[in-house]
C-alpha cells in the first residue's frame, strides 16, 4: 500500500528511498555481518561511511576546502550555546536578526554569554517579512551576524543574504532549508542545522564553519562542543550519532541522484507555487507572510472558519495527508514541503484542500 504523504515540520518525511535502503541494509550492511547500529564509529566500515557522507555532502553543497563539515549532537537549539562560546573571542557582542521564533530563542539564548545586540527584526511576533536590509542597525565591533535563514514555525525566510561589514561573519541556521537550494557557502562563517527538517534523523547536528574562527573559544567551552577540537578529530573527539550520520549519507546520495541542489530546488519551487498558488486563489484560505519572504519549505496557512480547523485535520488524515496542523504559536496549518516531499504530495494536498472548500465553503 502506497504510504500517507506526511508533512511534519520535523521530525519529517525522509525519501522512501532510503528509508527502504535502509530497512534492507538494517541487518547487514554491505556484507559486514553488523547493522550500522552496532559498528564501531572507528572501525573501516563506518570510517567509511562517514568519509563518503562527509565527501557528498561537500560536493552537493560546494563547500570550500577552508572550511570543516563537523557532526555533532545537541540539535540546533545547543548550537544557540555553542556557537557565542566558541565564536565570541575577546569580543563582548554579537548581532542578531530576529525574523521568527527561533532567532529570537537564538538571540535570548546568546544573551547567557555576551550582551547580543538586537540588529533587526522584533523579539516577538507575528513575524511576516524580513525587515529591510537598509533598516539593519549593525553594532561597531560584534563577532558575528546570526540570522535564520528559514523560519520553520512562521514561515518566513530569506531569498537573499545580507551584506555584513568586512571581517564579520554570518552565522546561519539553516535547520529547515539546508540543501533546498544552491548557497554560496563562501559568504558564510558558519552554517548549521539539526538534520531532523531536511537531512535525516533527530540526534545529528551539522556544522559547516570556516577555519580561521577555530581559534576563539571561550575556556568554559566544554570539550565535545569545541569546533576546533570536535575538527581536530574528525567529528571523532566523542562517538558521533553514527546512525543518523549513515542515514544522512543514504540522502545524500538520493540528493545526488535527483540531480543535486540545482534540480531539487526547480522541484521546491513547482511545489511552493502550486501549494500558494492554491491558497491565493481561494477565499476560503487565508495567509500571512508577505509574499517576498514566504517559505518554500514551510508552509502556514489558516482556514478563515477556524471552528473548522478539527474537521479539516481529521478529513486530511483520512485522506493520506499527516501532521498539517500548524505550531501552537501561530495557529492554523502548515506544510511542510521539504525535499522528501514529492510533487504528488502537494497536488494530493492541494486537491483536499478544493475539495474541503467545495463541501464547507
Ligand atoms: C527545528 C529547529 C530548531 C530546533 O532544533 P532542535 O533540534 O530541536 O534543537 C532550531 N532552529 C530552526 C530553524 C529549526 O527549524
Amino acid at each position: 500500500m502506497a504510504r500517507p504523504f506526511n508533512f511534519s515540520a520535523g521530525p519529517a518525511a525522509l525519501p522512501e528511498e532510503v528509508l527502504r535502503q535502509a530497512t534492507d541494509e538494517m541487518l547487514d550492511w554491505h556484507g559486514s555481518g553488523m547493522s550500522v547500529m552496532e559498528m564501531s564509529h572507528r572501525g573501516k566500515e563506518f570510517t567509511q561511511i562517514a568519509t563518503q557522507a562527509e565527501a557528498d555532502l561537500r560536493e552537493l553543497l560546494a563547500v570550500p576546502a577552508n572550511y570543516q563539515i563537523l557532526f555533532m549532537q545537541g540539535g540546533a537549539i545547543a548550537q544557540n550555546a555553542i556557537i557565542p562560546l566558541n565564536l565570541l573571542g575577546e569580543k563582548k557582542t554579537a548581532d542578531y536578526v530576529v525574523t521568527g521564533t527561533w532567532s529570537a530563542k537564538s538571540f535570548k539564548e546568546a544573551k547567557k554569554y555576551c550582551a547580543p545586540h538586537l540588529a533587526a527584526g522584533a523579539t516577538s511576533g507575528p513575524y511576516l517579512a524580513v525587515p529591510p536590509e537598509p533598516t539593519f542597525q549593525l553594532s561597531a565591533d560584534p563577532a558575528y551576524l546570526f540570522i535564520c535563514t528559514n523560519e520553520t514555525i512562521d514561515g518566513v525566510e530569506f531569498q537573499q543574504l545580507p551584506e555584513t561589514k568586512a571581517g564579520v561573519p554570518i552565522v546561519a541556521d539553516m535547520s529547515s532549508n539546508i540543501l533546498s537550494r544552491p548557497i554560496d557557502v563562501s559568504r558564510y562563517g558558519l552554517i548549521f542545522g539539526g538534520a531532523q527538517k531536511n537531512i535525516g534523523p533527530a540526534g545529528l547536528t551539522l556544522v559547516i564553519v570556516r577555519d580561521d574562527l577555530l581559534d576563539r573559544a571561550s575556556p568554559l567551552c566544554p570539550s565535545a562542543f569545541e569546533f576546533k577540537t570536535v575538527a581536530a578529530n574528525g567529528s571523532m573527539y566523542n562517538t558521533p550519532p553514527t546512525y543518523g550520520i549513515y542515514i544522512a549519507g543514504l540522502v545524500f546520495q538520493w540528493l545526488k541522484r535527483q540531480g543535486g541542489l540545482a534540480a531539487i530546488e526547480a522541484h521546491n519551487i513547482a511545489k511552493a507555487e502550486l501549494l500558494y498558488g492554491c491558497l491565493d486563489a481561494s477565499d476560503f484560505y487565508t495567509t500571512r507572510v508577505e509574499k517576498p519572504f514566504r517559505s518554500r519549505m514551510n508552509v502556514p496557512f489558516f482556514l478563515k472558519d477556524e471552528s473548522l480547523n478539527e474537521v479539516f485535520l481529521a478529513g486530511a488524515k483520512e485522506a493520506g495527508l499527516l501532521q498539517l496542523k500548524g505550531h501552537k504559536s501561530v495557529g492554523g496549518m502548515r506544510a511542510s514541503v521539504y525535499n522528501a516531499m514529492p510533487l504528488a504530495g502537494v497536488q494530493a494536498l492541494v486537491g483536499y484542500l478544493k475539495e474541503f472548500e467545495r463541501k464547507h465553503g
